[in-house]
């Protein structure tokens, strides 16, 4: 940051409205509307919001599926994967200075519970979702909790920092389980499901096989380092059939939410194998708990990250060359949000990044 920006007070250079992309209404849609500046309390930082990732999240926001209607109040602002620099902070946010490039984990925790206090803050029951039950990013400015702010190396690439969120997903996933030697299936090759290929690899996998319906997606499946793409979970068999590895998979990591995929990958794993369940289904999915029992699997759910460890993993995997932003597939201004949900909610895409300003304008390395 330059000199200059390090006096900047909010009076200075936060106007008084913003841009926000808002959940105005209980139905499908967002909306870009005009609406105030919030201002930081006391433990808060008020970020001025680069770019921000669209998320599965926010795709159930956006369409106003049943999860989203029955958890989201409006009016909100959604939207929690950011890239950002700090504008302005209030009393009590000691360490974090004007001008620092910053995201912030989104899951808000309370701070109090035997969890949090316990330094296991990825387990806290009264977890609240930035973009879900409070307002999130996708506004011009967002106000974040000091102890939620993820402060990044000076010249972090953009795409790069934008993605700690959801990579941080997939590397909280990679390392369940150890995966050395491993014979490992994904099924979803989402952005996270995708991200998750080359950290499997790094760790150690002998073999990662991919189940995903969408070509483009398997193309950038086979470009993340997976040995067999396959489009079905039925395929599953004739993947370890190619493996000569005919008892099933050591590691699952079911990253897409379907409900069969999470039947599939079970019925495929081989006694004592270990499944991380990441995808959130829309409706129960029934189990066979018998088989679960006799085989000796092991059913791990795996949600957000671990607080901060995680995050501290996500900087050493960049500096080891894994690189998530290969998973960025499109780039739009935030005023292009229609293009931008219709392009994301497509299966032609891997990550969708909304603009909300130029790293000129920010000021971002200059
Ligand atoms: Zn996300
Ligand atoms: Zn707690």
């Amino acid at each position: 940051m330059t000199a200059a920006a390090a006096t900047v007070t909010i009076a200075e250079r936060v106007p008084a409205t913003m841009r926000a992309l808002l959940k105005d209404h209980a139905g499908p849609g967002l909306r870009l509307c005009e609406v105030s500046t919030p201002t930081p309390a006391d433990g808060e930082v008020l970020v001025r919001v680069l770019r921000t990732g669209v998320c599965g999240t926010d795709l159930h926001i956006h369409r106003w599926d049943t999860w989203a209607a029955r958890t989201i109040r409006p009016p909100l602002i959604p939207g929690h994967e950011f890239v950002g620099e700090v504008v302005a902070a209030a009393a009590g946010t000691g360490g974090l200075r004007i001008g620092q490039t910053v995201s912030a984990e989104g899951h808000l925790v309370c701070g109090n519970c035997r969890h949090c206090r316990h330094a296991e803050r990825h387990l806290c029951p009264r977890t609240r979702g930035l973009g879900i039950l409070r307002d999130g990013v996708f506004a011009d400015y967002a106000v974040l909790p000091a102890t939620a702010i993820w402060q990044h190396r000076p010249g972090v690439d953009l795409d790069t920092a934008v993605l700690f969120d959801p990579f941080g997903n997939a590397v909280h996933a990679a390392h369940t389980f150890p995966l050395r030697g491993k014979v490992v299936a994904i099924t979803g090759a989402g952005p996270i499901g995708l991200m998750t290929i080359p950290v499997a690899r790094y760790l150690g996998a002998h073999a990662v096989v991919v189940v995903e319906p969408s070509p483009h997606r398997r193309r950038l499946a086979q470009r993340q380092g997976a040995t067999i793409t396959c489009p079905g979970s039925a395929d599953l068999a004739r993947a370890l059939r190619d493996l000569d590895r005919l008892d099933g998979f050591d590691v699952g990591m079911e990253m897409s939410g379907h409900p069969e995929a999470l039947t599939e990958l079970l019925a495929h794993m081989s006694c004592g194998g270990r499944v991380v369940v990441l995808g959130l289904p829309d409706r129960p999915v029934p189990t066979d708990w018998a088989d679960i029992s006799t085989r000796m699997l092991t059913v791990q759910g795996v949600s957000g990250r671990r607080i901060f460890d995680t995050w501290h993993q996500v900087s050493a995997l960049l500096d080891a060359g894994i690189r998530p932003a290969a998973v960025v597939t499109h780039h739009f201004a935030a005023a292009d949000h229609v293009e931008a949900f219709e392009v994301a909610t497509s299966t032609t895409a891997g990550k969708v990044i909304l603009v909300w300003t130029s790293e000129r304008d920010a000021g971002y390395r200059a």
